[in-house]
């Protein structure tokens, strides 16, 4: 039997999902093979959501962060699902084939590399692709929103595609995998910040967002040479 009023928000129900908080009323009672399908319907719906969301972001990815941005939530995974997939690749990739993240190694005191690796990534990525796209006038959080799905997307299958080909060429990649994962990171970014297929429109605005963080690179850089010749005098 349905019940007339939602259990958690007492809304009258129109149908199987309440319209103002999103409960399933499925109305059935707890047996035996009711709990064995919620338990595999519960985890194949969320392995198919991750994989069906991961293929869009390769695919289309405008689709998926434009959709986050507009407010609607649930249908594909958010980006801290992404973000926390990603997280758990390339803690597996450390912890079984090397330390090495795209050939660049991150050694922080309290922090996992791949940890690292994220907190310094997004930033830098974000502040690129605000100043990139500054006409677009959109906020830093939307960037953000923008970065951490296509940084994690991306990042599962370079990790993959570099592992194969270390494993299947025992070839020594290096860093040049992290040099071709920017150059797509921007590629995908600016395919979600603008709406344009235009091939040379969106290798300039890459190149904009990679001069962005050359430049960031380059200011540390002095920096750190500037705060060692003050030391010295
Ligand atoms: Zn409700």
């Amino acid at each position: 039997m349905m019940p007339e009023n939602c259990s958690v928000c007492n809304t009258a129900l129109q149908g199987e999902f309440c319209h103002k908080c999103g409960q399933k009323h499925t109305g059935q009672q707890v047996t035996f093979p009711v709990l064995l399908s919620d338990f595999t319907a519960n985890i194949v719906s969320l392995e198919r959501s991750f994989v069906a969301t991961l293929w869009l972001l390769l695919k289309n990815p405008a689709q998926v962060v434009q959709n986050y941005w507009l407010g609607n939530r649930l249908y594909y995974s958010s980006p801290a699902k992404m973000l926390f997939y990603a997280l758990t690749v390339a803690a597996l990739h450390i912890a079984l084939v090397d330390n090495k993240i795209l050939g660049l190694t991150f050694a922080a005191d309290n922090l996992a590399p791949q940890v690292a690796f994220y907190s310094v990534l997004i930033p830098i990525m974000a502040f690129a692709s605000s100043v990139a796209f500054y006409k677009q006038r959109r906020n830093f959080a939307m960037h953000i929103i923008s970065v951490v799905y296509n940084v994690s997307s991306l990042i599962i299958v370079f990790l993959l595609l570099n592992d194969l080909i270390g494993l299947a060429f025992t070839a020594n990649i290096g860093a040049r995998a992290f040099l071709v994962y920017l150059i797509f990171f921007c590629i995908w970014n600016t395919r979600c910040q603008i709406k344009t297929t235009k091939i040379w429109t969106i290798l300039g605005y890459s190149l904009l967002q990679i001069a962005v963080v050359a430049g960031i690179f380059g200011v540390g850089v002095a920096f750190t040479l500037l705060l060692r010749w003050v030391q010295n005098q």
